[in-house]
């Protein structure tokens, strides 16, 4: 059986204050609720130890970072490693967000040697996928979540998909409060199982664009949907409390 996971995607927002307050509002939350999914948030990097160091008393609150080199270490400047990330408690790391492929021009093959940085120093990869309006439009849907997977299945690790998750981001849902239907995220994420072949049953695929309290439910009610990565909605502790209770 899949456990749900809920992962946090603060992006570049919050301060150190800010990542107190929400880390004590969630524990506390969490534990009175007994909540039974995981739940992982990755905060800014400068905020990796305050996060980390409240995940600590929580049970089922990890840590996880937004992106990563896929360089083990050396000159450059400006980059985090994974063993790095590692070395500050987080086991998780977001890889691919589409954010990332966009803005600072990640292709799929960087992407995918992200994927195994992160994989060969033991942390799991959250690997976004996930269309374009245009590419919807045009009916490619299908063809370019084929293509960001085969990506990382071109690299050969072996065992590729063990200790690593799917999210499943379609990129007009992103920050635009417009998100999938239950059908169109159930339709992809059923399409993403098939591509991963024998590993498909065991791994978590999430959904992620404009989850909220209201729409987590119905969302997370379909077959093929293990849990969501969210952003805005995961600022306000009330909020993100009410989507992992309804996991
Ligand atoms: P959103 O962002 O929940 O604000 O749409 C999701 C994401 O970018 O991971």
């Amino acid at each position: 059986m899949r456990k749900t996971l809920v992962a946090a995607n603060w992006k570049m927002h919050g301060t150190k204050a800010f990542a107190e307050q929400l880390l004590a509002e969630l524990n506390s939350g969490l534990e009175s609720d007994d909540c039974s999914a995981e739940v992982v948030i990755c905060p800014p990097f400068p905020y990796l130890g305050v996060v980390g160091a409240a995940a600590e008393n929580a049970e089922q609150v990890a840590l996880g970072a937004q992106n990563l080199s896929e360089q083990p270490s050396g000159a450059f400047t400006g980059e985090v490693s994974a063993e790095m990330l590692l070395d500050c408690g987080a086991r998780y790391v977001i890889v691919g967000h589409s954010e990332r492929r966009s803005l600072y021009g990640e292709s799929s093959e960087l992407v995918a040697a992200k994927f195994a940085a992160a994989k060969g120093a033991g942390l799991t990869p959250i690997l976004c996928v996930g269309e374009s309006l245009q590419e919807r439009e045009a009916g490619n849907t299908l063809k370019v979540i084929a293509e960001q997977i085969q990506a990382v299945v071109d690299l050969d690790l072996g065992n590729t998909w063990q200790n690593a998750v799917i999210a499943y981001e379609p990129v007009w849902a992103i920050g635009t409060g417009k998100t999938a239907t239950p059908e169109q995220a159930q339709e992809v994420h059923q399409f993403i199982r098939q591509q991963l072949g024998e590993a498909g049953p065991a791994t978590q695929i999430l959904y992620g664009g404009s989850v909220k309290a209201a729409n987590a439910a119905e969302l997370f009610a379909r077959e093929d949907i293990d849990g969501a990565l969210v952003g805005g909605a995961s600022l306000q502790a009330d909020e993100f409390i009410k989507i992992c209770r309804a996991a």
